[in-house]
């Protein structure tokens, strides 16, 4: 076993994961169904947006050099068809919001500063030139970039693809998750609790956060301590593109998942990092599938998905930036180091004068399910000597 000292950083640790991950294939989904999703391949405008010139208002197409002045009114254009004939000089049309603007006319005089009269329409000032008219291809042009490949869809995204003319996306598919929850002591949430034992809390945890990361999620059985019972579990996970693990992976002589995935063909790629909580992490490969294992303790479970998961889990998407993405904020109140480990510390954030300040929360243990519930925020407190103070500048990975 390697002393304290020789654990890998978190740094290291993620960067073994990541370059094991290799992107999933893609698929062309629907738009309406490609919400959340990560792009695959770049999207282009099939047309120009707005693809012919069109009115910003309701109103009356004229050419700005026959204001001020009453002008006969030709034909009045709706959204959706266009006038069918140029604008000749000395003349107006109605005109909608998103109306095609006629040839001939070069600006649109706003329905509130004119009189209307029925046959004609007086324009009581001069107009300036090309006002209230959106020109053909002015929020993008034809075969150029909507969206590039590697981003996460948002609703404004999915917009834009439509208004651009994309009927569907190519999207990385979303990896396949198994969650396995491994423990004699562990019952289900309802069932009666004899002596000793606890309520299984990481499987439906682990389930909901890579949820929220993107997968399709399968949870299995929990499952005892014990060798052959583990062996049939972790095969059935190990047809995921990843399998979660919980519990089992610390030293103790009931911790036989890493023994058991090893005599699966699970490829080792390191196990322990210097955190707290989470230490007796491992990870591993086998095939194609990425193998998680990570501490019972549910915050350490917690603690390792925000860390190495959930990134694994975006890249696997084809997320161009998989995270963990730590954001910038300060110390409520002065936190302890410790010497031989960083430390991810449960807090809760507020916004004081635009900065986030981070108050950490009492209760720190890893078993401490409850108190971690009331985090929003998980402080990263780097190694080293003495404290960190109140005001400190730190890092924080927001929890959502
Ligand atoms: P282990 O990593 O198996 O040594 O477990 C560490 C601690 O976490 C023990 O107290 C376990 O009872 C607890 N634990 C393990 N798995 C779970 C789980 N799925 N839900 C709640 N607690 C767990
Ligand atoms: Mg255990």
């Amino acid at each position: 076993m390697p002393p304290m000292g020789d654990l890998l950083t978190i740094d290291e640790a993620l960067a073994l994961v990541l370059e094991r991950v290799r992107p999933l294939p893609s698929e062309r989904l629907p738009l309406a169904a490609a919400a959340g999703r990560v792009l695959a391949d770049d999207v282009l405008a099939r047309v120009d947006l707005p693809p012919f010139r069109s009115s910003a208002m309701d109103g009356f197409a004229v050419r700005a050099e026959d204001t001020p002045g009453t002008l006969p009114l030709a034909l009045r254009i709706a959204a959706g068809r266009p006038a069918g004939r140029p604008l000749a000089r000395g003349e107006t049309m109605g005109i909608s919001t998103g109306g095609v603007v006629p040839d001939g006319a070069d600006t649109v005089v706003p329905i509130e500063v004119v009189v209307d009269r029925a046959n004609s329409v007086e324009f009581p000032h001069a107009v300036e030139s090309g006002a209230n008219v959106r020109p053909a291809g002015g929020d993008v042009r034809a075969g150029h970039a909507v969206l590039a490949a590697g981003t996460t869809l948002s609703a404004a995204h999915l917009g834009a693809a439509a208004a651009a003319g994309a009927a569907e996306l190519a999207c990385y598919r979303r990896p396949r998750v198994a969650i396995l929850s491994t423990g004699t002591e562990l019952r289900r949430p309802g069932e009666k609790l004899e002596p000793g034992q606890i309520y299984e809390a990481n499987s439906v945890l682990l389930a909901a956060a890579a949820g929220g990361a993107g997968a399709e999620v399968e949870r299995l059985e929990p499952v005892a301590d014990d060798e052959w019972a583990l062996r049939v579990a972790l095969e059935r996970g190990l047809r995921a593109d990843v399998l979660i693990s919980s519990g089992g992976v610390s030293v103790g002589p009931h911790d036989l998942v890493r023994s058991v995935g090893g005599e699966l063909g699970v490829e080792e790629v390191f196990w322990r990092v210097a955190v707290k909580p989470g230490k007796p992490v491992s990870f591993g490969v086998r095939g194609r599938s990425l193998v998680f294992g990570l501490p019972g303790n549910p915050v350490s479970a917690l603690v390792g998905f925000e860390l190495f998961v959930r990134a694994a889990l975006r890249a696997l998407q084809g997320d161009s930036e998989p995270g963990p993405r730590f954001l910038p904020g300060s110390l409520a109140s002065p936190l302890r180091r410790l010497g031989s480990r960083d430390q991810l510390v449960r807090a809760r954030s507020s916004v004081e004068g635009g900065a986030t300040v981070l108050c950490p929360l009492s209760g720190q243990d890893s078993h401490m399910i409850v108190r971690a519930a009331e985090a929003d925020a998980l402080v990263h407190v780097p190694r080293g000597e003495g404290e960190l103070t109140a005001g400190e500048a730190v890092r924080y990975l927001p929890l959502s």
